[in-house]
Protein backbone atom coordinates (compact mmCIF):
# COMPACT_ATOMS: atom_id res chain seq x y z
CA UNK A 1 0.00 0.00 0.00
CA UNK A 2 1.10 3.25 -1.15
CA UNK A 3 2.65 5.29 2.27
CA UNK A 4 2.74 8.86 1.93
CA UNK A 5 3.82 11.86 4.22
CA UNK A 6 0.63 13.25 6.30
CA UNK A 7 1.26 16.77 5.21
CA UNK A 8 1.48 15.96 1.36
CA UNK A 9 -1.52 13.57 1.77
CA UNK A 10 -3.24 16.95 2.60
CA UNK A 11 -1.81 19.63 0.38
CA UNK A 12 -2.69 17.08 -2.32
CA UNK A 13 -6.19 16.90 -1.41
CA UNK A 14 -6.83 20.68 -2.16
CA UNK A 15 -7.36 21.70 1.28
CA UNK A 16 -4.43 23.46 1.46
CA UNK A 17 -0.25 24.17 0.55
CA UNK A 18 2.30 21.70 1.83
CA UNK A 19 3.54 24.83 3.96
CA UNK A 20 0.22 25.04 5.35
CA UNK A 21 -0.50 21.47 6.14
CA UNK A 22 2.61 21.56 8.02
CA UNK A 23 1.81 24.45 10.41
CA UNK A 24 -1.61 22.79 10.43
CA UNK A 25 -0.06 19.20 12.39
CA UNK A 26 2.30 21.49 14.30
CA UNK A 27 -0.21 22.85 15.96
CA UNK A 28 -2.59 19.66 16.75
CA UNK A 29 -5.30 20.59 14.13
CA UNK A 30 -4.68 16.91 12.36
CA UNK A 31 -6.03 13.67 13.62
CA UNK A 32 -5.17 10.23 11.83
CA UNK A 33 -7.98 7.25 12.55
CA UNK A 34 -8.94 9.55 15.67
CA UNK A 35 -5.78 10.37 17.49
CA UNK A 36 -3.93 13.93 17.19
CA UNK A 37 -0.54 13.59 15.40
CA UNK A 38 2.10 16.58 15.67
CA UNK A 39 4.53 14.61 14.11
CA UNK A 40 5.74 16.25 10.29
CA UNK A 41 6.21 13.27 8.44
CA UNK A 42 4.28 10.70 9.90
CA UNK A 43 3.10 8.37 7.20
CA UNK A 44 -0.19 7.49 6.30
CA UNK A 45 -1.83 4.75 3.90
CA UNK A 46 -5.06 5.04 1.54
CA UNK A 47 -6.68 3.38 4.58
CA UNK A 48 -6.24 5.85 7.14
CA UNK A 49 -8.44 8.60 8.11
CA UNK A 50 -7.38 11.59 7.80
CA UNK A 51 -8.96 14.79 9.73
CA UNK A 52 -8.18 18.60 9.36
CA UNK A 53 -10.49 20.57 12.28
CA UNK A 54 -12.47 18.05 12.41
CA UNK A 55 -13.58 17.49 8.99
CA UNK A 56 -12.45 14.01 7.21
CA UNK A 57 -10.06 15.20 3.97
CA UNK A 58 -12.01 15.04 1.21
CA UNK A 59 -9.82 13.00 -1.73
CA UNK A 60 -10.24 15.29 -4.58
CA UNK A 61 -10.09 13.08 -7.79
CA UNK A 62 -6.84 13.31 -10.03
CA UNK A 63 -7.32 15.12 -13.20
CA UNK A 64 -4.60 15.97 -15.99
CA UNK A 65 -5.02 18.76 -18.31
CA UNK A 66 -3.25 20.05 -21.36
CA UNK A 67 -2.97 24.02 -22.09
CA UNK A 68 -1.74 25.90 -24.93
CA UNK A 69 0.13 28.83 -23.35
CA UNK A 70 -0.30 31.81 -25.25
CA UNK A 71 2.99 34.13 -25.11
CA UNK A 72 2.56 36.72 -22.45
CA UNK A 73 1.24 34.59 -19.69
CA UNK A 74 3.16 33.42 -16.46
CA UNK A 75 3.17 30.00 -16.63
CA UNK A 76 2.55 30.14 -12.67
CA UNK A 77 -0.41 30.17 -10.62
CA UNK A 78 0.49 33.81 -9.15
CA UNK A 79 2.63 36.28 -10.17
CA UNK A 80 3.49 39.10 -7.69
CA UNK A 81 3.63 42.13 -10.68
CA UNK A 82 -0.21 41.20 -11.20
CA UNK A 83 0.35 39.86 -14.73
CA UNK A 84 -2.30 37.23 -16.61
CA UNK A 85 -1.53 33.65 -15.06
CA UNK A 86 -1.98 30.15 -16.41
CA UNK A 87 -4.92 29.54 -14.04
CA UNK A 88 -6.44 32.56 -15.18
CA UNK A 89 -7.02 30.86 -18.79
CA UNK A 90 -8.63 28.13 -17.33
CA UNK A 91 -12.05 29.11 -16.02
CA UNK A 92 -14.36 26.02 -13.93
CA UNK A 93 -12.05 24.33 -12.56
CA UNK A 94 -12.96 22.77 -9.47
CA UNK A 95 -9.72 21.48 -8.68
CA UNK A 96 -6.24 22.64 -7.73
CA UNK A 97 -3.91 21.97 -10.56
CA UNK A 98 -0.36 22.75 -10.56
CA UNK A 99 1.52 23.37 -13.92
CA UNK A 100 4.05 20.44 -14.31
CA UNK A 101 7.40 22.68 -15.10
CA UNK A 102 7.52 25.95 -16.53
CA UNK A 103 7.60 28.26 -19.62
CA UNK A 104 9.10 31.62 -20.04
CA UNK A 105 6.92 34.32 -19.80
CA UNK A 106 7.52 34.88 -23.71
CA UNK A 107 7.16 30.96 -24.93
CA UNK A 108 4.28 29.66 -26.14
CA UNK A 109 3.45 26.02 -26.19
CA UNK A 110 2.21 22.80 -24.54
CA UNK A 111 2.12 22.59 -20.72
CA UNK A 112 0.60 20.37 -18.31
CA UNK A 113 -1.36 20.80 -15.13
CA UNK A 114 -2.85 18.47 -12.67
CA UNK A 115 -3.62 17.89 -8.96
CA UNK A 116 -1.54 14.73 -9.09
CA UNK A 117 1.67 15.56 -7.29
CA UNK A 118 3.61 12.34 -7.80
CA UNK A 119 2.56 12.01 -11.78
CA UNK A 120 4.25 15.92 -12.25
CA UNK A 121 7.06 14.32 -10.10
CA UNK A 122 7.94 12.30 -11.85
CA UNK A 123 7.53 13.82 -14.99
CA UNK A 124 9.80 16.22 -14.15
CA UNK A 125 12.52 13.46 -13.13
CA UNK A 126 15.66 13.88 -15.72
CA UNK A 127 15.60 10.16 -15.69
CA UNK A 128 12.37 9.65 -16.79
CA UNK A 129 13.37 11.16 -20.40
CA UNK A 130 10.11 12.49 -22.14
CA UNK A 131 10.63 14.40 -25.17
CA UNK A 132 9.65 17.91 -25.20
CA UNK A 133 10.07 19.44 -28.87
CA UNK A 134 10.80 23.30 -29.51
CA UNK A 135 10.45 25.39 -32.79
CA UNK A 136 12.82 28.26 -32.26
CA UNK A 137 13.28 31.33 -34.66
CA UNK A 138 17.19 32.55 -34.04
CA UNK A 139 19.12 34.83 -35.39
CA UNK A 140 21.64 33.84 -37.63
CA UNK A 141 22.10 30.80 -39.70
CA UNK A 142 23.89 28.19 -37.46
CA UNK A 143 26.91 26.05 -39.25
CA UNK A 144 27.26 22.41 -39.22
CA UNK A 145 29.93 23.09 -36.12
CA UNK A 146 26.87 25.17 -33.71
CA UNK A 147 24.09 22.48 -34.34
CA UNK A 148 26.80 19.51 -33.45
CA UNK A 149 27.82 21.26 -30.05
CA UNK A 150 24.00 21.95 -29.23
CA UNK A 151 23.67 18.21 -29.41
CA UNK A 152 26.96 17.64 -27.82
CA UNK A 153 26.65 20.08 -25.15
CA UNK A 154 27.11 23.09 -24.34
CA UNK A 155 28.33 25.16 -20.63
CA UNK A 156 25.95 27.65 -19.54
CA UNK A 157 26.35 29.24 -15.87
CA UNK A 158 27.55 25.70 -14.88
CA UNK A 159 25.52 23.41 -16.05
CA UNK A 160 25.61 21.10 -18.85
CA UNK A 161 23.00 21.68 -21.50
CA UNK A 162 21.82 19.16 -24.13
CA UNK A 163 19.53 18.34 -26.50
CA UNK A 164 18.44 14.86 -27.77
CA UNK A 165 17.72 16.01 -31.16
CA UNK A 166 18.28 19.07 -33.19
CA UNK A 167 17.97 19.86 -37.14
CA UNK A 168 17.16 23.20 -39.35
CA UNK A 169 13.65 23.56 -40.53
CA UNK A 170 14.30 26.38 -42.68
CA UNK A 171 16.50 29.42 -43.04
CA UNK A 172 15.62 32.38 -44.51
CA UNK A 173 19.00 34.32 -46.35
CA UNK A 174 17.53 37.72 -46.40
CA UNK A 175 16.86 38.23 -42.70
CA UNK A 176 19.17 35.93 -41.51
CA UNK A 177 16.99 34.11 -39.54
CA UNK A 178 16.87 30.06 -38.79
CA UNK A 179 13.52 28.01 -37.59
CA UNK A 180 15.08 25.41 -35.68
CA UNK A 181 13.93 22.19 -34.28
CA UNK A 182 15.50 21.05 -30.42
CA UNK A 183 14.24 18.28 -28.78
CA UNK A 184 15.16 18.33 -25.16
CA UNK A 185 14.85 15.60 -22.26
CA UNK A 186 16.38 17.69 -19.37
CA UNK A 187 14.23 20.90 -18.52
CA UNK A 188 16.25 23.52 -17.25
CA UNK A 189 15.38 26.91 -16.30
CA UNK A 190 15.19 28.60 -20.06
CA UNK A 191 17.18 26.06 -21.59
CA UNK A 192 16.48 26.65 -24.94
CA UNK A 193 16.82 30.06 -24.98
CA UNK A 194 20.43 29.29 -22.92
CA UNK A 195 21.85 26.89 -25.40
CA UNK A 196 21.21 29.09 -28.08
CA UNK A 197 23.10 31.84 -26.31
CA UNK A 198 25.94 29.44 -26.15
CA UNK A 199 26.35 29.37 -29.32
CA UNK A 200 25.61 33.08 -30.30
CA UNK A 201 22.27 32.49 -32.34
CA UNK A 202 20.40 34.12 -29.85
CA UNK A 203 16.51 33.11 -29.45
CA UNK A 204 13.49 35.49 -31.13
CA UNK A 205 10.45 33.25 -31.06
CA UNK A 206 10.13 29.85 -29.24
CA UNK A 207 7.07 27.77 -28.86
CA UNK A 208 6.77 23.66 -27.07
CA UNK A 209 5.13 21.90 -29.94
CA UNK A 210 5.34 18.51 -28.24
CA UNK A 211 5.49 17.09 -24.86
CA UNK A 212 6.16 13.35 -24.86
CA UNK A 213 3.66 11.96 -27.58
CA UNK A 214 1.00 14.93 -26.67
CA UNK A 215 0.57 17.55 -29.16
CA UNK A 216 -1.09 20.56 -29.96
CA UNK A 217 -2.92 19.85 -32.83
CA UNK A 218 -6.70 21.19 -33.24
CA UNK A 219 -5.64 23.69 -30.21
CA UNK A 220 -5.49 27.61 -30.35
CA UNK A 221 -3.52 29.44 -27.95
CA UNK A 222 -4.92 29.67 -24.75
CA UNK A 223 -7.28 26.45 -25.61
CA UNK A 224 -7.48 23.61 -22.84
CA UNK A 225 -8.66 20.18 -22.46
CA UNK A 226 -8.63 17.09 -20.32
CA UNK A 227 -5.75 14.53 -21.00
CA UNK A 228 -7.75 11.14 -21.92
CA UNK A 229 -6.97 7.95 -19.56
CA UNK A 230 -4.67 6.82 -22.48
CA UNK A 231 -2.81 9.58 -23.00
CA UNK A 232 -2.34 10.30 -19.09
CA UNK A 233 -1.03 6.11 -19.36
CA UNK A 234 1.25 6.57 -22.08
CA UNK A 235 2.99 9.37 -20.13
CA UNK A 236 3.92 7.32 -16.82
N1 LIG B 1 13.48 26.66 -22.84
C1 LIG B 1 13.42 28.00 -22.76
O1 LIG B 1 14.40 28.68 -22.98
N2 LIG B 1 12.25 28.56 -22.43
C2 LIG B 1 11.13 27.84 -22.18
O2 LIG B 1 10.10 28.41 -21.87
C3 LIG B 1 11.22 26.45 -22.26
C4 LIG B 1 12.42 25.88 -22.60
Amino acid sequence: NNEERLQKVIAQSGVTSRRKAEKLIEDGKVKVNGKTVKTLGTKVTQDDKVEVDGLPLEKEQPVYYVLYKPRGVISSLKDDKGRKVITDLMHGLKERVYPVGRLDYDTSGIMLLTNDGDFAQMLMHPSHEVDKVYVAKIEGIPSKEAVKALRKGVKSEGEELKAVHVKILSTDEQKKTTIMQIVLHQGKNRQVRRMFEAVNHPVMKLKREQYGLLTLQGMQPGDYRELTPHEVKQLR
